[in-house]
């Protein structure tokens, strides 16, 4: 994928995602994949009621009765989960579930990390579990197809080293776009010191 579209589609989550905390860019990717799925459904959709037209015009009843399952069946717009589990601590992947909702999957033992035993946020911890989101993220806004197409529940673990390679740049801009936009934030007094 061209890394001009691919900042261009970290940018567009950035826009969206306030000042990032993890659920804001999660929300935001959420509303673009189900504005996605709306442009996508409705010109298959305006296709099916041209051929169920014309199937009636035949008077093919049992033509037009299949067209209308199908526009019934077509698929509900996904939607972006997130969840702590079991795993290695260096690992992280998203995987599309039976019902074509994402299931991003983190590790747990990072998520204990981005708290200190104050229970107060640990800086390291924070960012490494907002690159591993972001990076998961990236995978869901760039190669969302190939997600949808996945079967087995490796997910975004089976996607090829250059989805990987697109993921990173998708995470380095968004995380700078961050950076910078919370560093204006900060100069104009709305927070009162650094960002985390
Ligand atoms: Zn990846």
């Amino acid at each position: 994928m061209d890394k001009a579209r691919i900042k261009e589609r970290a940018e567009e989550v950035n826009s969206r995602s306030l000042d990032f905390q993890l659920s804001h860019a999660v929300a935001a990717c959420n509303v673009m994949i189900i504005e996605d799925f709306k442009v996508r459904s409705q010109s298959e959709r305006e296709d099916l009621k041209q051929k169920i037209l014309v199937a009636s015009q035949r008077k093919d009843e049992s033509e037009v009765q299949r067209l209308r399952e199908h526009i019934g069946g077509l698929k509900k717009p996904s939607r972006i989960y997130v969840e702590y589990c079991n795993i290695p601590e260096d690992s992280g992947r998203v995987v599309k579930t039976e019902d074509n909702h994402l299931v991003i999957s983190l590790p747990l033992a990072l998520a204990e990390k981005s708290r200190d035993e104050a229970i107060v946020y640990n800086e390291k911890g924070v960012q490494e579990l907002r690159r591993r989101t972001a990076h998961e993220l990236g995978h869901v806004i760039l190669h969302f197809d190939k997600l949808m197409n996945q079967t087995g529940l490796r997910g975004s673990l089976d996607l090829g080293p250059d989805e990987d390679i697109e993921a990173n740049i998708f995470t380095e801009t968004l995380l700078e776009l961050r950076r910078n936009r919370n560093a204006t934030l900060a100069s104009q007094g709305f927070y009162s010191k650094g960002i985390l």
